[in-house]
């Protein structure tokens, strides 16, 4: 018992650590060192004399080539350039690189971890789009992502990744390994809060919603192939034993998801810190676990609520609500958010009855 104990313990806790935490959607806070102004003699400096016998120029440039990376990048301009000075643009996002990161990792070893994200990015934002096509728009603009592994983000790196509402921008924080975890929960708050007639609430919906596509809905190959890359075999030894891979030996998303909502409402967490859907850093008492509440639950159980559910009453009939405050889903659902945690608590283990997993 207690070796089973310190088993779950331990890839729970190696499971919170490298799990997406996650973000906000409507924060505005800069995180970016401002950029030095362009020189202005660039606007003054005089044209160059050109005569008949001196063509002029040749101004086109050809694109630049980045080691570890088989796409052609732009060189950017503007003053942002300073900071970001290359772009790669695929069909659903606008990727400005990092002078700070490509230093901090060397500019092959980030080329080369952005190459591995881009083989799944396109399919991942792609089946996310889909799978919200009712509720968001006909046409979604590219979204600018920007990668921060310096720490300029300060106090928003307590994150995987962030969502800047105002700015319509993600920032993927400490490494490729977390970017590949928090990149489609994160493109899911985009489509979600901006690019929608009907912006989700914050929160319960905002959050749940989120892990929910991003863990259960979709297949999200970022996740699974960066987890395989990321963990060590032993590590992949104990999540096979509980069942937890899928059947390319990655960790299997919903599975995960499953697991670790499981052991997170048990005793095994008591005293763990564990982020909560309203970006505070609380510990697990019993307290918590006798009375949850929609705004002191984990991600976890957010995220696992929301496929409890769409499975009992349908996508319909929850994102066309997910608007609403969560003080009010009686009105919606029939049920109070403790009664509907508590079915949910239920059909939770039942979940992972079905699929085997096991605990250690
Ligand atoms: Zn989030």
């Amino acid at each position: 018992m207690k070796k089973s104990f310190r088993a779950a313990a331990a890839l729970l806790a190696l499971i919170l650590c490298l799990s997406c935490t996650a973000c906000g959607g409507a924060a505005e806070v800069p995180v970016e060192a401002p950029s030095p102004a362009p020189a202005e003699e660039s606007a003054e400096a005089p044209a160059p004399q050109q005569t008949e016998e001196t063509p002029a120029p040749q101004q086109e440039e050809e694109a630049p080539v980045l080691p570890g990376l088989s796409r052609q990048v732009e060189a950017a301009e503007g003053p942002s350039a300073v900071s970001y000075p290359y772009i790669l643009r695929t069909e659903g996002a606008v990727w400005h690189l990092s002078a700070d990161d490509m230093e901090l990792l060397g500019q092959e070893k980030y080329c080369t971890g952005l190459e591995l994200l881009l083989q799944d990015q396109e399919a991942d934002f792609a089946e996310a789009r889909t799978l919200l096509a009712p509720w968001i728009w006909e046409e979604i603009p590219p979204i600018d992502i920007y990668t921060d592994f310096c720490g300029h983000a300060e106090g928003d790196e307590i994150f995987g990744a962030f969502y800047y509402g105002s700015r319509r921008e993600i920032r993927l924080f400490h490494d490729w390994d977390f970017a590949a975890r928090s990149l489609l929960h994160e493109y899911v708050h985009y489509l979600s809060f901006t690019c929608t007639d009907r912006p989700i609430s914050e929160g319960l919906f905002g959050e749940g919603v989120a892990e929910y596509v991003s863990h259960f809905a979709c297949r999200n190959r970022m996740d699974r192939n960066a987890s395989k890359r990321a963990l060590s075999p032993e590590e992949l030894q104990m999540a096979a034993e509980c069942h937890l891979l899928d059947e390319d030996g990655c960790m299997d998303p919903r599975r995960t998801y499953l697991y670790n909502a499981e052991i997170i409402r048990s005793p095994m967490a008591l005293g763990a810190k564990y982020n909560t859907i309203t970006s505070a850093v609380m510990t697990r008492d019993e307290r918590l676990n006798e009375s949850p509440s929609y705004t002191t639950i984990s991600y976890y159980e957010a995220g696992a609520m929301m496929a409890f559910l769409v499975e009992s009453f349908g996508e319909e009939q929850v994102f066309s609500h997910w608007g609403m405050d969560p003080f009010d889903l009686k009105e919606v659902f029939g049920k109070d958010f403790g009664e509907l945690y508590q079915e949910w608590a239920v059909w939770n283990r039942t979940q992972c009855n079905a699929l085997g997993i096991s605990f250690g």
